[in-house]
């Protein structure tokens, strides 16, 4: 069953997570329903992308509303496909909320496990992946583009974990709305190093379609390498939505660059 369910015609939300954990909000903006113009309509969540910047607050002012979760409570950062993760809390509340020169620098995942923080990140085809150990209250998101999935920043979340008392098996993941492997095709320097770190995995999460050229399933090497992390097989949800296929979503492969950026999100709502 899809875990990403369309909550309003401008957000997705994680339903099972929701069910079980009232007071948590976690899911991933579509493009509709903004005020943003031209290649960022409507609900361009990024400020990076050459939109007014205005608009960008603007929507983002819309989605606190709708979620309601104020602005000054949100985090968000200057994502560089690297593999550096940020512990957030709550004297870091409102950086990079409204302002890009404000954001966490080089980071690409967030974590905490105090209440009224919404962690953000930006995407437009990468992978943006949920983390959620409740017993612990602990929350993450990380941004897995092909490069960050080759780092393995999926592993590296589960171990800041680890080092935090919590054991995989109390993790749960959720894979959220990214390019499909019919969408993503790759060449072999991609693939090498994908080789790399699957070394002992049977089923690859890629195929030859040319000369040269693969078609990768970013959303299946995340799950795998969480699955060699250690996070039980039962405990990872996958989404089938693809920002590319989807009229839904921006898409930066699609859209050939010029695009705007969903907004993924996760925080404990203050009760
Ligand atoms: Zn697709």
């Amino acid at each position: 069953m899809e875990p990403f369910a369309l909550h309003h015609p401008s957000y997705l939300t994680i339903e099972n997570w929701t069910k079980l954990f009232p007071e948590l909000l976690a899911g991933m903006t579509t493009k509709h329903g903004g005020t943003s113009k031209g290649f960022f309509q409507t609900l361009n969540m990024g400020f990076h992308v050459g939109d007014r910047i205005d608009d960008v607050v603007e929507n983002r002012q819309k989605l606190s509303v709708l979620l309601d979760f104020p602005l000054n409570g949100w985090v968000g950062a200057e994502q560089t496909h690297d593999i550096v993760l940020k512990k957030v809390s709550r004297i870091d509340r409102g950086t990079g909320a409204e302002s890009y020169q404000n954001a966490f620098k080089g980071t690409d995942g967030f974590y905490t496990d105090e209440p009224g923080i919404l962690l953000t990140l930006c995407f437009a085809d990468c992978v943006p992946l949920y983390f959620a150990a409740p017993k612990f209250k602990m929350i993450g998101l990380a941004h897995a583009g092909w490069k960050g999935t080759v780092r393995e920043i999926a592993r590296q979340m589960v171990q800041a974990w680890r080092n935090e008392g919590i054991p995989p098996e109390e993790i749960y993941i959720a894979i959220g709305p990214s390019i499909c492997e019919e969408c993503y095709i790759v060449d072999n320097h991609v693939v090498n190093l994908v080789e790399n770190i699957l070394e002992d995995v049977d089923e690859k999460p890629y195929n030859l379609i040319s000369d040269g050229q693969y078609s990768l399933n970013l959303r299946q090497l995340n799950r795998q390498i969480l699955l060699k992390a250690g996070i039980p097989v039962r405990n990872i949800l996958m989404t089938g939505y693809c920002t590319s296929c989807h009229d839904l979503f921006f898409s930066h492969r699609k859209d050939q660059g010029k695009t705007g950026r969903m907004l993924s999100f996760i925080g404990w709502k203050e009760i």
